[in-house]
């Protein structure tokens, strides 16, 4: 029996403004079911610290709305790959307070973006991301919270672009840590894998258990692309406004392989828009449209 499409987790990335619980009652408030959000602000290196009060209403809240699989996305200053070693310990520090705020809220999954080789080669960076997340081991083994890489649209130099590049990084570290993947429709599609019907999704999702194992794959940013496939560049539109259509999302709600999977909106739309795209996300689970 496949869950109903009332109870599927799709949500979207909400607001954290005066507090993390605030994140959950705006989810409640544009009918999600889950939702992504900051535990921190996203761009300063100095990290919030929770406190019991922040904890006390965030289980309030979790109760209140009902609202599960909730994920964190780790703050954008964090390079886990970073050449420069003062950069690189800054990150350290950060990603673990993230991890240790995850833990305290127990968050289901911490969403991270893998890094930037900058200058330097890809592959050290993607040795340098593996001992990094090593680091929080203490933090993160058997607790609830799995670290997810996010795919990249591989931008620049960030690296995570390719199911090879995740599968290493998964092959170094996994039996230390909890680690699985987060695919970003758009990011994907920009980075040269092609979602864009049934047939196309299959061959992806395919290769990618081919190169990964699809027991990885956790979780769904769900945004369309304002680029197109393979352009490498990641800018997110509204769901069938960009490149990659409706069909793709269609076919991401209806497909077994990939119906019950969290689902979470990072469309530009903002909370207005995301009430009626997490509606026509169901509706698509329900064969209504
Ligand atoms: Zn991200
Ligand atoms: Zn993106």
């Amino acid at each position: 029996m496949s869950t109903s499409a009332e109870k599927l987790l799709i949500g979207a990335h909400t607001s954290a403004a005066g507090g993390v619980h605030n994140a959950l009652l705006e989810g409640k408030e544009i009918g999600a079911t889950t939702i992504q959000l900051f535990t921190s602000n996203q761009k300063r290196w100095q990290g919030k610290i929770l406190g019991r009060e922040d904890i006390d209403l965030w289980e309030k809240a979790l109760q209140e709305t009902g609202l599960q699989k909730i994920m964190s996305h780790d703050s954008y200053l964090i390079n886990l790959g970073a050449p420069n070693p003062e950069v690189l310990e800054k990150s350290h520090k950060a990603f673990r307070e993230e991890a240790e705020r995850c833990v305290q809220l127990g968050i289901t999954s911490l969403n991270f973006h893998p890094g930037a080789a900058l200058q330097d080669d890809p592959q050290d960076c993607l040795d340098c991301i593996c001992e990094s997340l090593l680091e929080v081991e203490d933090v993160v083994a058997g607790s609830p919270t799995c670290l997810l890489l996010e795919a990249t649209a591989g931008q620049g130099s960030t690296v995570g672009h390719s199911f090879e590049q995740l599968a290493y990084i998964i092959g170094k570290v996994k039996h230390k840590i909890p680690i699985g993947v987060c695919i970003d429709t758009c990011h994907i599609f920009a980075a040269g894998y092609d979602i864009r019907d049934k047939k196309a999704w299959d061959k992806t999702l395919d290769e990618f258990d081919r190169v990964v194992g699809s027991e990885y794959l956790q979780a769904f940013h769900v945004n369309d692309s304002l680029k197109g496939l393979g352009s490498r560049i990641d800018r997110h539109q509204p769901l069938g406004e960009g490149l990659i259509g409706m069909d793709c999302f269609k076919v991401l709600m209806q497909n077994p392989r990939t119906r019950e999977i969290p689902k979470y909106l990072e469309t530009p739309g903002g909370p207005k828009a995301w009430v009626g795209e997490i509606q026509m996300l169901r509706e698509f689970a329900n064969h209504k449209r």
